[in-house]
């Protein structure tokens, strides 16, 4: 029998946590021969959730749950751990900003930043889904000077799928058979959704749509689907964007396929105009075993040139309003 890996998730009592971790404990993630132990990170008011999670949990008898760790404790919940899903976060308020979120969010992630460098395994990587996602792993990712920077990444893969989703609507096709789409840079309302690259089948998605379809309906769709979910269940995403993340790191653990790419926000590099410093999302391909690598040489025309450039500078600014958090 393989060895079980050690797998944090915090926040693990909220609403992404509810839909996570029974799927990560089915084997959806590392696969169905790799055991696992989840250890469940929460805030001592959520403790007692947790504990009913944990029951339910057991009561599914899953043969790939080798055991379960629940604490409020960061160094107990990253303690030798592979892999993380760091969800936990206050959720923006009405009448909360931007800068308001990071400045309740951001201490959060500096605390777990200095766990994981502490304690957690020579192999750790983690998915930052918790909001402001990328700023938010920034500053995990500054707080653990020991991990590769590479081990951290946010996601933007729920923006990714629901552009998926979007194109198949219109066009009839099958998510499966549609390929190279993108979300560049930060996972707010200035993420730039980029179809000029996407095929449906062996079509070019945009000639597949059209331009018009493209700006007028598809962009603002896409970004402010979250806000019509909110509108239509009085509540905010939450199987969709445990979803995405089981992606994401389903994808970095065991590999993209092949001749596909996904979006993932990863420190930037760099490439394509993007601000370095920053946690963007580009397009990547991950060969399976953990690493990843941003698709290079990609024609971007000057539209999409023009979001990287508004994005990017997002990015910077929101780095600028936690700049004392970053070590
Ligand atoms: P959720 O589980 O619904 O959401 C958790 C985080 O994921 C939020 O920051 C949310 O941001 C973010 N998120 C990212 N992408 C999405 C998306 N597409 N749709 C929805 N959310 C997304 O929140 P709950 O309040 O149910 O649970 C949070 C848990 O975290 C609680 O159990 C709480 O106890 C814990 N917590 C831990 C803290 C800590 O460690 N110090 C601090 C605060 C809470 P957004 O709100 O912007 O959508």
């Amino acid at each position: 029998m393989t060895n079980p890996i050690k797998v944090t998730v915090t926040g693990a009592a909220g609403h992404i946590g509810y839909s996570l971790l029974f799927r990560i404990a089915a084997g959806e993630v590392f696969g169905p021969k790799q055991p696992v132990i989840l250890q469940m990170l929460e805030i001592p008011p959520a403790m007692s959730v947790l504990e009913g999670t944990a029951m339910e949990l057991q009561d599914c008898a899953f043969p790939l749950l080798h055991d379960m760790v629940l604490t409020d404790d960061p160094m107990v919940g990253f303690d030798g751990t592979s892999w993380a899903f760091l969800v936990g976060a206050f959720p923006r308020k009405a009448g909360m900003d931007r800068a308001d979120l990071i400045g309740r969010n951001g201490p959060i992630f500096v605390g777990q930043g200095k766990a994981i460098n502490a304690r957690a395994a020579d192999d750790f990587h983690a998915l930052i889904v918790g909001n402001p996602a990328n700023t938010n792993a920034l500053i995990a990712m500054s707080n653990a000077p020991d991990v590769p920077n590479e081990r951290f990444n946010a996601m933007t893969r729920l923006d990714h799928n629901r552009s998926l989703s979007q194109l198949a609507a219109k066009t009839g096709a099958n998510v499966a058979d549609i390929k190279q789409m993108i979300i560049w840079g930060n996972h707010s309302n200035t993420m730039v959704p980029d179809i000029y690259h996407a095929k449906i089948g062996r079509k070019k998605a945009i000639n597949a749509v059209g331009k018009r379809w493209y700006k007028s309906y598809f962009k603002p769709t896409v970004a402010t689907r979250g806000g019509a979910i909110i509108k239509a269940r009085g509540a905010s995403s939450a199987a969709s964007a445990a979803n995405a993340a089981i992606c994401h790191v389903r994808d970095w653990y065991g590999g993209t396929r092949k001749g596909d790419w996904v979006s993932m926000a990863v420190p930037s590099d760099g490439s394509y105009g993007a601000p370095e410093g920053v946690i963007f999302s580009f397009p990547c391909v991950c060969p399976g075993d953990g690493t990843y690598q941003i698709v290079q040489g990609l024609d971007v025309n000057e539209e999409i040139q023009e979001g990287i450039r508004k994005t990017g500078e997002e990015l910077l600014n929101e780095k600028a309003v936690v700049a004392d958090l970053l070590s």
